[in-house]
Protein backbone atom coordinates (compact mmCIF):
# COMPACT_ATOMS: atom_id res chain seq x y z
CA UNK A 1 0.00 0.00 0.00
CA UNK A 2 1.15 3.69 -0.68
CA UNK A 3 2.77 5.03 2.60
CA UNK A 4 0.65 7.96 2.52
CA UNK A 5 -2.03 6.05 2.85
CA UNK A 6 -1.29 4.00 5.86
CA UNK A 7 -2.71 4.67 9.03
CA UNK A 8 0.88 5.57 9.98
CA UNK A 9 0.21 8.27 8.66
CA UNK A 10 -1.75 10.79 11.02
CA UNK A 11 -3.98 12.15 9.01
CA UNK A 12 -5.42 9.01 7.90
CA UNK A 13 -5.54 7.58 11.33
CA UNK A 14 -8.04 10.67 12.10
CA UNK A 15 -10.01 10.34 8.87
CA UNK A 16 -10.71 6.73 10.19
CA UNK A 17 -11.46 8.10 13.38
CA UNK A 18 -13.86 10.66 12.08
CA UNK A 19 -15.44 8.49 9.76
CA UNK A 20 -16.14 5.99 12.15
CA UNK A 21 -17.04 8.12 14.60
CA UNK A 22 -14.29 6.10 17.12
CA UNK A 23 -14.48 6.91 20.77
CA UNK A 24 -11.41 5.73 22.36
CA UNK A 25 -11.65 3.47 25.21
CA UNK A 26 -9.11 4.71 28.22
CA UNK A 27 -10.17 1.13 29.82
CA UNK A 28 -8.85 -1.18 26.98
CA UNK A 29 -5.39 1.11 26.62
CA UNK A 30 -6.18 2.65 23.88
CA UNK A 31 -3.21 4.64 22.29
CA UNK A 32 -2.91 4.28 18.52
CA UNK A 33 0.68 4.30 16.67
CA UNK A 34 1.17 7.08 14.40
CA UNK A 35 4.77 7.69 13.36
CA UNK A 36 5.90 5.66 10.53
CA UNK A 37 9.71 5.37 11.68
CA UNK A 38 8.70 3.99 15.12
CA UNK A 39 6.83 1.49 13.51
CA UNK A 40 10.03 0.43 10.98
CA UNK A 41 12.08 -0.06 14.29
CA UNK A 42 8.91 -1.96 15.65
CA UNK A 43 9.41 -4.29 12.22
CA UNK A 44 12.76 -4.28 12.13
CA UNK A 45 13.68 -5.27 15.71
CA UNK A 46 11.34 -7.98 15.50
CA UNK A 47 13.47 -9.87 12.49
CA UNK A 48 9.93 -11.00 11.03
CA UNK A 49 10.46 -12.05 7.17
CA UNK A 50 7.96 -13.41 4.37
CA UNK A 51 7.83 -16.88 5.51
CA UNK A 52 7.16 -15.57 9.24
CA UNK A 53 3.65 -16.15 11.43
CA UNK A 54 2.91 -13.34 13.61
CA UNK A 55 0.23 -12.85 16.51
CA UNK A 56 -0.77 -9.64 17.11
CA UNK A 57 -2.12 -8.31 20.63
CA UNK A 58 -4.59 -5.49 20.29
CA UNK A 59 -4.51 -4.30 16.37
CA UNK A 60 -6.29 -1.07 17.60
CA UNK A 61 -7.84 0.08 13.62
CA UNK A 62 -5.03 -1.84 11.85
CA UNK A 63 -1.73 0.38 12.26
CA UNK A 64 0.88 -2.29 13.28
CA UNK A 65 -1.09 -4.75 11.23
CA UNK A 66 -0.73 -3.39 7.94
CA UNK A 67 2.73 -3.18 8.10
CA UNK A 68 2.74 -6.40 9.59
CA UNK A 69 0.77 -7.64 6.80
CA UNK A 70 2.91 -6.25 4.47
CA UNK A 71 6.36 -7.93 5.63
CA UNK A 72 5.17 -11.45 7.12
CA UNK A 73 4.02 -14.43 5.64
CA UNK A 74 0.72 -14.81 7.99
CA UNK A 75 -0.91 -12.17 10.34
CA UNK A 76 -3.28 -13.36 13.42
CA UNK A 77 -4.28 -10.36 15.14
CA UNK A 78 -6.88 -10.37 18.68
CA UNK A 79 -8.89 -7.28 19.54
CA UNK A 80 -10.79 -7.52 22.64
CA UNK A 81 -13.32 -3.63 21.17
CA UNK A 82 -16.19 -4.88 18.91
CA UNK A 83 -16.25 -1.55 17.98
CA UNK A 84 -13.05 -2.31 16.37
CA UNK A 85 -13.90 -4.80 14.32
CA UNK A 86 -15.44 -3.29 11.69
CA UNK A 87 -12.99 -0.91 11.01
CA UNK A 88 -10.28 -3.21 10.93
CA UNK A 89 -12.38 -5.04 8.32
CA UNK A 90 -12.33 -1.60 6.26
CA UNK A 91 -8.57 -1.03 6.98
CA UNK A 92 -7.35 -4.50 6.33
CA UNK A 93 -9.22 -5.06 3.51
CA UNK A 94 -6.66 -5.31 0.82
CA UNK A 95 -4.54 -7.78 3.04
CA UNK A 96 -5.33 -11.52 2.32
CA UNK A 97 -2.75 -13.20 4.83
CA UNK A 98 -4.41 -11.19 7.84
CA UNK A 99 -7.07 -12.83 10.17
CA UNK A 100 -8.93 -10.67 13.09
CA UNK A 101 -10.07 -12.18 15.93
CA UNK A 102 -12.18 -10.62 18.25
CA UNK A 103 -11.81 -11.58 22.06
CA UNK A 104 -9.66 -11.08 25.03
CA UNK A 105 -5.77 -12.42 24.45
CA UNK A 106 -5.78 -13.53 28.21
CA UNK A 107 -8.87 -16.03 27.18
CA UNK A 108 -6.92 -17.57 23.68
CA UNK A 109 -5.55 -20.77 23.33
CA UNK A 110 -2.23 -19.22 21.53
CA UNK A 111 -0.62 -22.60 21.67
CA UNK A 112 -3.43 -23.61 18.69
CA UNK A 113 -3.56 -20.59 16.46
CA UNK A 114 -1.00 -21.40 14.38
CA UNK A 115 -1.17 -25.30 14.74
CA UNK A 116 2.11 -26.09 16.15
CA UNK A 117 3.49 -24.18 13.64
CA UNK A 118 6.80 -21.58 14.67
CA UNK A 119 4.88 -17.83 15.23
CA UNK A 120 6.27 -14.41 16.31
CA UNK A 121 4.41 -12.00 18.36
CA UNK A 122 4.53 -8.63 17.98
CA UNK A 123 2.21 -5.58 19.59
CA UNK A 124 1.84 -2.22 20.79
CA UNK A 125 0.23 -3.94 24.15
CA UNK A 126 -2.37 -2.02 25.92
CA UNK A 127 -0.30 -0.79 29.18
CA UNK A 128 -3.23 -1.78 31.97
CA UNK A 129 -2.04 -5.41 31.27
CA UNK A 130 1.35 -5.11 30.12
CA UNK A 131 3.28 -7.24 32.76
CA UNK A 132 0.52 -9.83 33.27
CA UNK A 133 0.20 -10.71 29.84
CA UNK A 134 3.85 -10.64 29.11
CA UNK A 135 4.32 -12.96 32.51
CA UNK A 136 1.14 -15.41 31.10
CA UNK A 137 3.22 -15.95 27.93
CA UNK A 138 6.36 -16.35 29.65
CA UNK A 139 5.07 -18.60 32.09
CA UNK A 140 2.97 -20.87 29.68
CA UNK A 141 5.92 -21.59 28.07
CA UNK A 142 4.11 -20.38 24.25
CA UNK A 143 5.32 -21.34 21.67
CA UNK A 144 7.04 -18.15 20.27
CA UNK A 145 10.47 -17.67 19.01
CA UNK A 146 9.80 -13.91 20.30
CA UNK A 147 7.77 -11.56 21.93
CA UNK A 148 8.61 -7.49 20.08
CA UNK A 149 6.08 -4.92 22.25
CA UNK A 150 6.29 -1.71 22.80
CA UNK A 151 5.57 -1.04 26.33
CA UNK A 152 5.87 1.52 29.49
CA UNK A 153 9.90 2.50 29.45
CA UNK A 154 9.83 1.79 32.84
CA UNK A 155 8.85 -1.68 32.48
CA UNK A 156 11.21 -2.36 30.00
CA UNK A 157 13.98 -0.86 32.28
CA UNK A 158 12.97 -3.23 34.93
CA UNK A 159 12.72 -6.36 32.69
CA UNK A 160 16.30 -5.36 31.76
CA UNK A 161 18.16 -4.71 35.33
CA UNK A 162 20.72 -6.63 37.10
CA UNK A 163 21.42 -6.70 40.76
CA UNK A 164 22.84 -3.31 41.89
CA UNK A 165 20.30 -1.64 40.08
CA UNK A 166 16.97 0.08 41.88
CA UNK A 167 14.88 -1.39 38.98
CA UNK A 168 15.65 -4.78 39.62
CA UNK A 169 13.53 -7.27 40.72
CA UNK A 170 11.04 -10.19 40.45
CA UNK A 171 10.16 -9.27 37.02
CA UNK A 172 13.85 -8.47 35.49
CA UNK A 173 14.23 -12.35 37.44
CA UNK A 174 11.60 -13.89 35.32
CA UNK A 175 12.01 -12.04 32.24
CA UNK A 176 15.86 -13.11 32.21
CA UNK A 177 14.83 -16.73 33.24
CA UNK A 178 12.45 -17.58 30.54
CA UNK A 179 14.14 -15.22 27.70
CA UNK A 180 17.14 -12.60 26.76
CA UNK A 181 15.25 -9.36 26.41
CA UNK A 182 17.10 -6.39 23.93
CA UNK A 183 15.99 -2.77 24.29
CA UNK A 184 15.42 -1.90 20.78
CA UNK A 185 13.75 1.83 21.04
CA UNK A 186 12.52 4.78 23.18
CA UNK A 187 9.61 6.05 22.27
CA UNK A 188 8.20 9.18 23.31
CA UNK A 189 4.39 10.01 24.27
CA UNK A 190 4.02 12.11 20.37
CA UNK A 191 4.17 8.92 18.56
CA UNK A 192 0.48 8.02 19.76
CA UNK A 193 -3.06 9.14 19.70
CA UNK A 194 -4.16 9.95 22.36
CA UNK A 195 -0.56 10.81 24.60
CA UNK A 196 -0.01 8.30 27.13
CA UNK A 197 1.54 10.46 29.96
CA UNK A 198 4.30 7.92 30.24
CA UNK A 199 7.30 7.33 27.99
CA UNK A 200 7.20 4.09 26.23
CA UNK A 201 10.23 1.67 24.94
CA UNK A 202 10.33 -1.06 22.33
CA UNK A 203 11.58 -4.31 23.75
CA UNK A 204 12.40 -7.76 22.37
CA UNK A 205 11.90 -10.77 24.36
CA UNK A 206 14.07 -13.67 22.24
CA UNK A 207 12.92 -17.01 24.12
CA UNK A 208 15.36 -19.44 25.23
CA UNK A 209 14.86 -22.90 24.60
CA UNK A 210 16.49 -23.74 28.03
CA UNK A 211 16.49 -22.24 30.96
CA UNK A 212 19.47 -20.23 31.44
CA UNK A 213 20.46 -21.41 35.07
CA UNK A 214 20.18 -25.25 36.41
CA UNK A 215 17.06 -25.35 38.99
CA UNK A 216 15.40 -28.14 40.17
CA UNK A 217 12.46 -26.37 41.19
CA UNK A 218 11.61 -23.23 39.51
CA UNK A 219 8.34 -22.75 41.59
CA UNK A 220 10.49 -23.09 44.98
CA UNK A 221 13.12 -20.53 43.17
CA UNK A 222 9.99 -17.90 42.03
CA UNK A 223 8.80 -18.29 45.39
CA UNK A 224 12.47 -17.37 47.34
CA UNK A 225 12.14 -14.47 44.68
CA UNK A 226 8.91 -12.74 45.79
CA UNK A 227 9.71 -13.34 49.19
CA UNK A 228 13.21 -11.75 48.53
CA UNK A 229 11.47 -8.71 46.57
CA UNK A 230 8.35 -8.62 48.57
CA UNK A 231 10.81 -6.93 51.69
CA UNK A 232 13.44 -5.62 49.61
CA UNK A 233 15.19 -3.55 52.71
CA UNK A 234 15.04 -6.64 54.95
CA UNK A 235 17.91 -9.39 54.67
CA UNK A 236 17.39 -12.29 52.58
CA UNK A 237 16.92 -14.21 55.48
CA UNK A 238 14.42 -12.07 57.51
CA UNK A 239 12.34 -11.64 53.84
CA UNK A 240 11.81 -15.48 53.51
CA UNK A 241 11.37 -16.59 57.39
CA UNK A 242 8.45 -13.57 57.07
CA UNK A 243 6.81 -14.67 53.59
CA UNK A 244 3.82 -17.06 54.18
CA UNK A 245 4.08 -19.23 51.33
CA UNK A 246 7.48 -20.97 52.72
CA UNK A 247 8.20 -22.62 55.65
CA UNK A 248 12.31 -22.57 56.71
CA UNK A 249 13.55 -21.62 60.15
CA UNK A 250 16.40 -18.43 60.56
CA UNK A 251 18.85 -21.59 60.90
CA UNK A 252 18.27 -23.28 57.83
CA UNK A 253 18.55 -20.30 55.77
CA UNK A 254 21.84 -19.16 57.55
CA UNK A 255 23.07 -22.64 56.99
CA UNK A 256 22.51 -22.86 52.90
CA UNK A 257 23.72 -19.16 52.30
CA UNK A 258 27.00 -20.12 54.71
CA UNK A 259 27.43 -23.37 52.69
CA UNK A 260 27.17 -21.21 48.91
CA UNK A 261 30.00 -18.73 50.44
CA UNK A 262 27.54 -15.71 50.83
CA UNK A 263 27.20 -13.47 53.40
CA UNK A 264 24.19 -14.71 55.60
CA UNK A 265 23.12 -10.57 55.91
CA UNK A 266 22.78 -10.31 52.33
CA UNK A 267 19.67 -8.78 50.99
CA UNK A 268 17.88 -10.74 48.08
CA UNK A 269 18.42 -7.99 45.42
CA UNK A 270 22.40 -8.53 45.22
CA UNK A 271 21.95 -11.98 44.36
CA UNK A 272 22.12 -13.12 40.75
CA UNK A 273 19.35 -15.53 39.19
CA UNK A 274 22.20 -17.72 38.86
CA UNK A 275 22.64 -17.45 42.64
CA UNK A 276 18.72 -17.88 43.59
CA UNK A 277 19.11 -20.71 41.99
CA UNK A 278 21.97 -21.88 44.11
CA UNK A 279 20.35 -21.10 47.06
CA UNK A 280 16.93 -22.64 46.08
CA UNK A 281 18.78 -26.04 45.35
CA UNK A 282 20.63 -26.02 48.64
CA UNK A 283 17.24 -25.13 50.22
CA UNK A 284 15.95 -28.26 48.83
CA UNK A 285 18.93 -30.39 49.63
CA UNK A 286 20.51 -30.72 46.22
N1 LIG B 1 -1.90 -1.88 17.62
C1 LIG B 1 -2.58 -0.61 17.64
C2 LIG B 1 -1.59 0.49 17.37
O1 LIG B 1 -0.40 0.24 17.57
O2 LIG B 1 -2.00 1.58 17.00
C3 LIG B 1 -3.33 -0.38 18.96
C4 LIG B 1 -2.50 -0.48 20.21
S1 LIG B 1 -3.33 0.00 21.67
C5 LIG B 1 -1.99 0.48 22.69
C6 LIG B 1 -3.82 -1.53 22.46
C7 LIG B 1 -4.93 -2.30 21.77
O3 LIG B 1 -5.18 -3.51 22.52
C8 LIG B 1 -6.27 -1.59 21.71
O4 LIG B 1 -6.81 -1.72 20.42
C9 LIG B 1 -7.15 -2.32 22.74
O5 LIG B 1 -8.53 -2.28 22.43
C10 LIG B 1 -6.57 -3.73 22.66
N2 LIG B 1 -6.76 -4.55 23.88
C11 LIG B 1 -6.84 -4.12 25.16
N3 LIG B 1 -6.97 -5.15 26.01
C12 LIG B 1 -6.95 -6.28 25.24
C13 LIG B 1 -7.07 -7.67 25.54
N4 LIG B 1 -7.19 -8.10 26.80
N5 LIG B 1 -7.04 -8.55 24.51
C14 LIG B 1 -6.92 -8.11 23.21
N6 LIG B 1 -6.81 -6.81 22.88
C15 LIG B 1 -6.82 -5.89 23.88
Amino acid sequence: MDREKMLSNPKETIRVIQENNFTFQKRFGQNFLIDDYVIDKIIKASNINKDSNVLEIGPGIGTLTQHLAENAGRVVAVEIDNKLIPILEKTLAQYDNVQVINGDIMKQDIGAIFDGNPFSIVANLPYYITTPIIMSLLESRVPADTITVMIQKEVAERMQAGPGSKDYGALSLAVQYYSEPYLAANVPPNCFMPRPNVGSAVIRLSILKEPPVDVKDEKHMFSLIRAAFNQRRKTLVNAVKNYDGLDYKREELEQALRDLGYDERIRGEALTLEEFARFSNKLQGF
